[in-house]
């Protein structure tokens, strides 16, 4: 078939391809078979390719909460609060920060299914060489949960009834993300897959520690959240999963400077923004060494 004969067959079935999007995304797409997946990318890629106007309705559809489901999160924020539950558990973790809880609170709660269960741009990367990577990332998930510490206690304790496992994908940048869920809806326990790029082995390999603990960042937030609330603070969430992140990196020894320098070069005022926040941390972590050290000086 050629990609023209596609997209009229596309355009024919849209109807019922929208209202299969639809009733799947209040469940966050966790329904969503394999094999459907496997369709879906398909479907965006060809249209995506061929149709602008009609990929962008297609988005719209996939990324917008119905009114019903932000009613039903509106619900479980009665007895859960999104802020709050970032801001504390900083605070629990690596201390209070004023400037964190400020942009947290002004932050605006956004309701989106997770697309990224339905359609994500990330391919397994099929190499003699993925068994090796998985082994290393492993390592230095061991050296993050034996390290003393709040932050790497936390992340073991939250370990201890999960089930994770990483997943290696092609791509030469550094790169990582995470997902915590039941891989299917009888198991007894969430699983958490790591993913990262075969990047992050190579030039980006003095990251790596950095990377991961980012993503187990992002993990012991999602632990820490209602099952299926889909509300998101999707700048505060990064900055909380880059502190916490930096902390377990730190106690286990891990260099942070290739992880900063790599995304500065990206130059986008975001990622800027976040590394002026590691770099705050750091400051004030040799500050406080600084004043340590000298107190020690006086009393002997
Ligand atoms: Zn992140």
């Amino acid at each position: 078939m050629t990609d023209e004969e596609k997209l009229n067959l596309i355009k024919q079935r849209f109807p019922e391809i929208i209202s299969r999007i639809n009733r799947e995304k209040d469940t966050n797409y966790e329904n969503i078979t394999p094999r459907e997946k496997l369709f879906f990318a398909d479907v965006f890629e060809l249209v995506l390719k061929k149709d602008k106007a009609l990929f962008t309705e297609l988005w719209k559809n996939m990324s917008t909460c119905s009114e019903q489901n932000i009613a039903r999160n509106k619900e479980i924020e009665k007895t859960f609060n999104l802020k709050q539950h970032l801001i504390n558990t900083r605070q629990q973790l690596c201390g209070k920060d004023d400037t964190f809880s400020a942009d947290t609170t002004q932050e605006e709660i956004q309701y989106r299914p997770n697309m990224e269960n339905l359609y994500n741009t990330m391919r397994d990367l099929s190499s003699e060489k993925t068994p090796e990577y998985i082994r290393q990332a492993q390592n230095i998930l061991t050296c993050l949960t034996s390290a003393k510490g709040k932050t790497n206690r936390a992340l073991k304790e939250a370990l201890a009834d999960t089930d994770i496992e990483f997943r290696i994908i092609s791509g030469s940048q550094m790169d990582g993300k995470c997902q915590y869920r039941k891989k299917n809806p009888a198991d007894r326990k969430k699983t958490l897959t790591i993913c990262l790029t075969e990047g992050c082995f190579n030039q980006h390999q003095q990251a790596l520690g950095m990377v991961i603990s980012h993503e187990l960042g992002h993990f012991i937030d999602a632990r820490g959240r209602p099952n299926n609330y889909q509300g998101s603070l999707p700048q505060s969430q990064e900055f909380f999963a880059d502190t916490l992140g930096y902390n377990m990196a730190r106690n286990a020894g891990f260099d942070i400077e290739h992880y900063k320098s790599e995304t500065r070069k990206m130059n986008i005022p975001f990622l800027n923004r976040r590394m002026d926040n590691l770099q705050r941390l750091q400051n004030n972590d040799k500050s406080r060494e600084i004043m340590l050290n000298n107190r020690q000086r006086q009393n002997t």
